[in-house]
């Protein structure tokens, strides 16, 4: 993969080492990447409000053994998401995109979905988990059988009820 452009879904930032931060994208030509973002301190605040999760972003990328964001500009907020149950519902879907969407595999079913789901502020984070094959409604839990599923583990990528779900580390666990 040489450099490129390309429109973007920020799934999440994280820091690295001290001035550098990882961000999680969903790219439209690649899928889901883990880009370093350049490190000094006036890079990170000029790309700090763009690389802001939910954003819909244009990026440069250059790839030389890793990926590194050389450029940012956000494209669209997504604003009527950001508010109520559709803002803590997309953190939701940029959780399960971030899990379980493979590693620079471009996918547009999603990558659609995903604009749709944003643009409306109409999140439905089983919608995005049947799209990666699983059914939380009509599945049981896959420790114990009982019908009402409430978690997805990160780990192991299995539907968990609330009582199988407290063997795990909250970090484990994505609620749904
Ligand atoms: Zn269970």
């Amino acid at each position: 993969m040489k450099d490129f452009v390309s429109e973007a879904i920020v799934l999440g930032i994280q820091p690295s080492k001290e001035h550098d931060r990882i961000v999680s994208l969903f790219t439209k030509k690649h899928g889901r990447i883990q880009a370093r973002v350049a490190g000094g301190a006036r890079l990170l605040s000029k790309f700090a409000l763009h690389l802001d999760p939910i954003n819909l972003v244009f990026i440069r990328v250059a790839h030389k053994n890793k990926f590194t964001i050389t450029d940012a500009l956000t494209s669209d907020r997504f604003v009527s998401t950001r508010e109520g149950q559709s803002f803590g519902n997309a953190l939701k879907v940029l959780g399960l995109v971030r899990v379980l969407a493979p590693e620079g595999e471009a996918d547009m079913r999603l990558w659609h979905d995903l604009l749709d789901a944003f643009s409306s502020g109409n999140v439905n984070p089983n919608h995005f988990l049947n799209l990666f094959g699983y059914d939380s409604e009509l599945g049981a839990c896959d420790s114990c059988n009982e019908k009402e599923v409430s978690y997805f583990s990160i780990k192991t990528h299995e539907l968990l009820c609330v009582t199988c779900s407290t063997k795990l580390p909250e970090n484990a666990l994505l609620l749904l």
